[in-house]
């Protein structure tokens, strides 16, 4: 613990961000980096609490106390050190992490909880500022080769687990660049994609071999590819999308938001689309079907493209300020967040479902039907029930549906190997092998959609589980 009375003497503040003005003109990273007087005062929060909750609120066991601690002392590269032991890349949670260990602070009983996730913000930065981060290249190679499918958090934790571990480790991504959901969906604003380039360096100087443009069960056989491998990773992530199949549907202007975001992030890139290609939401009237992260991206979006008017749609009613009763400290907090896409404009309407798309006789989207609806909740399930004469009609040039994934897709890599999926289509997996001998599964493939620090703990405890099926034993940390 830094500072024994900090707790009592400084307030929780908000992580900075860049004035909604300023930072709409552009798609550069929101947030901004605190400077570290103020910094330290928000590390100085943790208290001596005896059990940190927040270690079993971050799935990958951050040792959060003692990283606030070094903080406080400006001990930065010891702080980076720990942070390291249990994070492989501090900078993707650090701008992206929705911050489970917040909603576990003992700080957080009754008051605000420590900003834990600003604090490992700012360790990783200043780390990459100063040099400290490193090529941690193996002394012995085991001769062993492993492949990952999949280039999201999941697979690239794994890979950089077990390139350390001394194996000969190849990604494969079917698309054109190495990130997965970081590099094309969540948008430049979020996290500036410099931040896997950055990474990509240091993995491939460990002795990572990353092939982009390697569609596995369509391009290349899947069992080939287990032939010239002695263990495979399927981080394939929960690809398929929920759709919303109503009357219109198939209206010019109604889209998946993954067939919106990832166009965002090639233009930033430096790509080219077409005009005709192009879906721009400059002067359009938008509808966003869907309140989460997926959502907000669509969101912020649109107000950079210079949206005429993005009016977002949830189905759940609008959620309490302060925790419900139901809902008590440990848990996650389920309560009214705004995110900085909110803050940015535009209205969020909750307990509304869409009834149908309205579109013109060219088959172009113009408007869409709502009604109001009351959630009732019986033995458990949800249902939704609409309320009588609540019918109303938006204009609608756009809708973006981002109302989640279903699991993971069927065709090609699952079907080829004869990979099993459970009820929910995820990858069944025993300690992290598949039904097939050899094959192991991690992240969104095998635990349905969720999120990047869950992606990251996953990788390493499968990339754990493949050591130890190589080698006999591991040395490998397993956070899940
Ligand atoms: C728009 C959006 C915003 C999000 N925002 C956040 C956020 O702010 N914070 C957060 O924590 N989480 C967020 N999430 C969730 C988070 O991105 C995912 O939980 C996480 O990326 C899952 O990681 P993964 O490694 O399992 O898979 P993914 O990141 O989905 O990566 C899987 C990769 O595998 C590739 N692939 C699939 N099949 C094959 C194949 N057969 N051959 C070769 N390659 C293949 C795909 O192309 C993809 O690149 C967001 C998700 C979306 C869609
Ligand atoms: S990774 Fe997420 S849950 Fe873990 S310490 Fe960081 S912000 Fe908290």
């Amino acid at each position: 613990m830094g500072k024994p009375t900090g707790f009592m003497e400084y307030e929780r503040e908000k992580t900075p961000y860049r004035p909604v003005e300023e930072r709409k003109k552009d798609w550069k990273q929101v947030m901004e980096p605190w400077p570290v007087e103020p910094l330290k005062k928000q590390a100085a929060r943790c208290m001596d609490c005896g059990i940190p909750f927040c270690h079993q609120g971050c799935p990958l066991g951050n040792l959060i106390p003692d990283w606030n601690d070094l903080v406080y002392h400006d001990q930065w590269a010891d702080a980076i050190e720990r942070l390291h032991a249990t994070n492989n890349f501090p900078e993707f949670t650090g701008t992206l992490c929705p911050a489970p260990c917040e909603g576990s602070c003992v700080l957080g009983i009754n008051e605000d909880p420590v900003s834990i996730k600003a604090v490992e913000l700012s360790i990783i930065d200043k780390a990459w500022e100063n040099g400290w981060i490193k090529p941690q290249v193996p002394e012995k190679k085991t001769g062993k080769k492993v492949g990952i499918i999949g280039s999201g958090p999941s697979g690239l934790a794994a890979a950089q687990q077990l390139a350390r571990a001394g194996h000969d480790v190849t990604v494969f991504e079917r698309s054109d660049r190495i990130g997965g959901l970081m590099r094309y969906g969540i948008p430049e604003f979020k996290m500036e994609k410099h931040r896997i380039d950055r990474r990509m360096e240091q993995m491939e100087a460990e002795g990572v071999t990353f092939k982009p443009n390697s569609h596995i069960g369509i391009d290349i056989d899947a069992n080939e590819l287990k032939t010239e491998f002695d263990a495979l990773i399927l981080c394939g992530g929960a690809s398929a999308r929920r759709d919303l199949p109503i009357d219109g549907r198939e209206f010019k202007g109604v889209y998946q938001a993954m067939e919106y975001l990832p166009q965002a992030n090639k233009l930033c890139l430096g790509d080219t689309i077409s005009e005709e290609e192009h879906i721009n939401a400059k002067g359009k009237h938008v509808i966003v079907i869907g309140g989460g992260d997926t959502g907000a991206d669509c969101i912020g979006t649109a107000h950079r493209q210079g949206a005429a008017s993005v009016t977002s749609l949830e189905i759940m009613p609008k959620p309490p300020e302060s925790r419900a009763e139901d809902n008590p400290w440990p848990q996650w907090p389920f309560i009214f967040r705004t995110a900085s896409a909110h803050e940015e404009g535009g209205e969020r309407v909750y307990s509304v479902q869409t009834k149908r798309f309205i579109g013109d006789d060219a088959s172009n989207l113009k408007e869409i039907e709502l009604v109001t609806v009351e959630m009732q909740k019986e033995d458990g399930r949800i249902s939704f029930k609409e309320v009588e004469g609540s019918s109303q009609i938006l204009k609608a040039d756009f809708v973006f549906l981002a109302m989640g994934f279903t699991g993971a897709e069927k065709e090609g890599l699952v079907e080829q190997m004869g990979i099993e999926l459970d009820g929910r289509t995820n990858v069944i997996q025993n300690k992290w092998m598949t039904n097939v001998d050899g094959v192991f599964a991690a992240g969104d493939m095998q635990h349905g959609q969720s999120l990047i620090v869950w992606a990251i703990a996953e990788g390493r405890s499968a990339a754990a589980a493949v050591d130890e099926y190589l080698m006999g034993s591991t040395d490998l940390p397993a956070p899940v």
